[in-house]
């Protein structure tokens, strides 16, 4: 009764480190590329179990691109965005992509991930709101 309908995946995955509900499948990682406000983030072609919010123009590193918060239905925490459209064609490959911050995230194998200073490398994007 009034419980949400919630996607089991299988094979590993990366789970909400929040509720454990599970948002994504690591063969579904397209790039651990990228960058947010809390350190690492991964691009995903597709993730389960998330609403979106509201969309709005977010200039990243990479040029401005329309976005929407993606966020855990289970908890309702923010996990991440998609992108809606990218500005800039070099960057079109993001459109109707998810990011997913690691530090919201526990991995296959159990870990969290704490804030770690790396270098950065090609196709970082990083949220500055
Ligand atoms: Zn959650």
């Amino acid at each position: 009764m009034g419980r949400l309908f919630v996607i089991t995946l299988e094979g590993r995955f990366y789970r909400c480190k929040h509720c454990e509900t599970h948002l994504a499948l690591s063969d579904d990682i397209l790039s651990r590329s990228f960058h947010c406000r809390h350190g690492k983030a991964y691009l995903y072609d597709k993730v389960v179990n998330i609403t979106e919010g509201e969309k709005e123009e977010r200039m990243m590193i990479t040029g401005l691109h329309t976005v929407v918060d993606i966020f855990c239905i289970g908890c309702g925490s923010i996990v991440g965005w998609k992108y809606e459209a990218a500005h800039d064609k070099t960057q079109k490959y993001k459109e109707g992509k998810f990011i997913l911050e690691r530090v919201k995230l526990t991995g296959p194998d159990g870990s969290n991930y704490l804030e770690t200073q790396e270098a950065q490398v090609g196709g970082s994007d990083l949220d500055d709101a």
